[in-house]
């Protein structure tokens, strides 16, 4: 055990890990969201309104483009939603949302891509299943449909294997071929060995296909935070493409939160995921937008980027008087979350501002001392006071 007062021992400041990924562009007119590389690390997510809902859908496009989100997927699943989505993206640019769409589709993409043309063309980046394709030989053949409509409307696909829908025919042919092997891999293995080559097989087809490799991104979504972290690592070896990384069903509330928050976290600090998606479902009642809400959180504690002012609140003990401290620090959050569309462009660098609320003047000032705003409510039996620190002040009145 090395010496613990030996200040040559150096504690290395710790900070995510350099991504190496390719870049990929996805494009809405001049409005352009790179992916991968050296941009960073991007915020997405997916509407839950029937797409044939025009004003609804776009409405809710607006509502998660506004939030954060970076690019909004929509479902993709009718001739009636294909022939929708031409016109939300038309209510999205008549409101001055330039967010590019994604469409999401299974079993019937090959059709609605090649028979709707304004569909494929008011999308930005498609989404593939590769285990959503067909069966049999239409797989091949259907995925390229798919690849084919990508390439001659110039738009990035997301090969996103999921392992609820994983290609169970690779899947029975890597189980036959581990089970004809001298000391078999257990099932867990298995099953990531196919999301991982189901995935970057039909990269590979796309490419032959004449894919740019740059318009590829992958993903490979499972629902427990360690096979994530097992399977994105291994990923990260194997090739190059920006990666989409995210947790699949990650469930509700705190629980939803907290396992897309720890899987995302080991992974991007890895510098593994070029852009984010947190598949949160919603609580009765809770906007859709939380999803976003939480993955701009997850970037931002990382120091990966910054969106909003932090508040910064201490728990509170036996020394807090009253709640008063807790209703302050939620009052000022919502105060800075609500004013930021507008001092975004009026004060640049305010994201970077950092405000602290605690309960005490104690310890508050103190914990305080790095905000350049701070504000300690007096604790039991505690006189109100004011402190300067620099150019910050704490007022405890
Ligand atoms: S700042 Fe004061 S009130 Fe808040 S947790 Fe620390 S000691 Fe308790």
């Amino acid at each position: 055990m090395n010496d613990p007062f030996d200040l040559r021992d150096p504690i290395p400041a710790a900070f995510p890990a350099p991504r190496r990924s390719r870049q990929a562009r996805v494009r809405w007119g001049d409005h352009v969201v790179s992916i991968g590389g050296d941009a960073p690390v991007r915020v997405q997510s997916m509407t839950n309104t029937d797409t044939v809902d025009v004003i609804e859908t776009a409405i809710q496009c607006k509502e998660l483009a506004q939030a954060g989100s970076e690019l909004v997927r929509i479902t993709v699943n009718t001739p009636e939603a294909a022939e929708a989505v031409p016109h939300i993206r038309d209510q999205l640019d008549r409101m001055g949302i330039a967010v590019p769409l994604v469409g999401d589709f299974h079993y019937n993409g090959h059709r609605l891509l090649t028979e709707h043309p304004a569909m494929a063309e008011a999308l930005s980046k498609y989404r593939i299943n590769p285990g959503n394709v067909g069966k049999g030989d239409k797989k091949d053949r259907q995925f390229a449909m798919m690849v084919e409509a990508a390439m001659k409307h110039d738009k990035v696909v997301r090969i996103g294997v999921n392992w609820g829908s994983l290609d169970q025919e690779l899947l029975a042919e890597l189980m036959d071929a581990n089970g004809r092997r001298a000391q078999p891999l257990d099932a867990k293995q298995v099953m990531y060995q196919a999301l991982v080559q189901s995935a970057l097989s039909s990269a590979e087809y796309a490419r032959e296909l004449g894919l740019n490799p740059d318009h590829i991104i992958i993903s490979c979504k499972v629902s427990g935070v360690q096979d994530l972290i097992s399977v994105y690592r291994a990923l990260a070896r194997r090739c190059d493409y920006a990666l989409h990384l995210g947790l699949t069903e990650a469930g509700m509330g705190t629980k939803g939160t907290v396992a897309s928050a720890t899987a995302l976290a080991v992974l991007l600090q890895e510098g593994i995921g070029d852009t984010i998606r947190v598949s949160l479902t919603p609580q009765p009642g809770e906007s859709r937008t939380q999803e976003v809400l939480v993955a701009l959180e997850i970037l931002q504690s990382l120091g990966l980027r910054t969106f909003n002012p932090s508040v910064t609140a201490c728990p509170g003990c036996g020394r807090t008087t009253s709640t008063t401290f807790q209703e302050l620090a939620k009052q000022i959050d919502d105060f800075l979350r609500a004013q930021m569309p507008v001092w975004k462009s009026r004060y640049p660098g305010v994201e970077n501002l950092k405000v602290a609320v605690m309960g005490c003047i104690v310890n508050g000032p103190g914990e305080s001392k790095h905000a350049d705003i701070g504000i300690s409510l007096p604790g039991t039996g505690e006189a109100p006071a004011e402190r300067r620190f620099g150019a910050a002040a704490t007022t405890t009145n």
